[in-house]
């Protein structure tokens, strides 16, 4: 895969030896491709990603992979901070509102190409692919809610959790209950902070846990949502499970 390398970015710094773990995928929000090259290059805006994709498909290299690239801000998964250090950002030129609204075929050709060749390099869990959205679900949206993540699990990227049979989900259930959680609420909070999500306030907090479960759901519900499934709860539990089976 060719990249288109004349334009770069300057706003990075060193990953200080961080090991790769994560690429985050995100769209730009801006019209057009030329908008989105000279933001993510201009030193006053302080933002910049490794790789931009255009709507024909053609991928721009902004800022090389062994750089800290400024894409994820404040964000949280698994624990880690500092995503910025430990990721590959992605930024789409896509936007909800724009004549650029289409995530085209081109574009999630040359995305996928792309994750195989980083994933391959990298040696990164098909668990680690992200939306900006999974590690900051409090601000952030992207890849919204028509990002085509089941294109991607067809192509074997992603995991794929529809084939966790329910004999497993009753496992889990015990798990559960032997561990004292109760309400329903309960066990989505520890089974999203076992996969990685941040956690940490949404107990008491209603606003941000409702924020946490509609990034959840527009990623994940839209995945499955040609399958029978009437909650999004079924889809976490059977999520949950295959994470513990495949997160080394
Ligand atoms: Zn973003």
């Amino acid at each position: 895969m060719k990249y288109i390398t004349k334009y770069k970015s300057s706003n990075y710094n060193s990953r200080n030896n961080s090991k790769i773990k994560l690429i985050i995928i995100h769209y730009t929000a801006l019209n057009n491709i030329e908008e989105a090259i000279s933001y993510l290059c201009n030193l006053d805006r302080k933002v910049s990603s490794h790789y931009l994709i255009s709507q024909k498909g053609e991928v721009y290299n902004l800022v090389k992979d062994k750089f800290r690239a400024w894409h994820a801000g404040e964000s949280f998964w698994q624990d880690f901070t500092d995503i910025n250090s430990i990721s590959i950002g992605i930024e789409l030129d896509y936007s909800p509102f724009g004549r650029n609204n289409k995530f085209s075929t081109k574009m999630i050709y040359a995305l996928k190409e792309l994750i195989i060749k980083i994933q391959r390099k990298y040696k990164i869990n098909t668990n680690n692919i992200l939306g900006h959205s999974d590690i900051a679900p409090f601000r952030k949206k992207d890849p919204g809610k028509f990002f085509p993540w089941k294109k991607l699990s067809n192509y074997k990227i992603l995991p794929e959790y529809t084939k966790v049979k329910n004999s497993k989900v009753k496992l889990i259930e015990n798990w559960f209950h032997n561990n004292n959680y109760k309400t329903k609420k309960q066990k989505i909070i520890i089974a999203l902070s076992i996969i990685g999500y941040d956690t940490r306030q949404v107990y008491n907090n209603s606003k941000l846990y409702n924020k946490l479960i509609s990034a959840y759901s527009s990623r994940y519900f839209n995945i499955y949502k040609n399958i029978k499934v009437k909650s999004i709860y079924l889809i976490l539990i059977k999520h949950l499970i295959k994470f513990m089976l495949t997160k080394n």
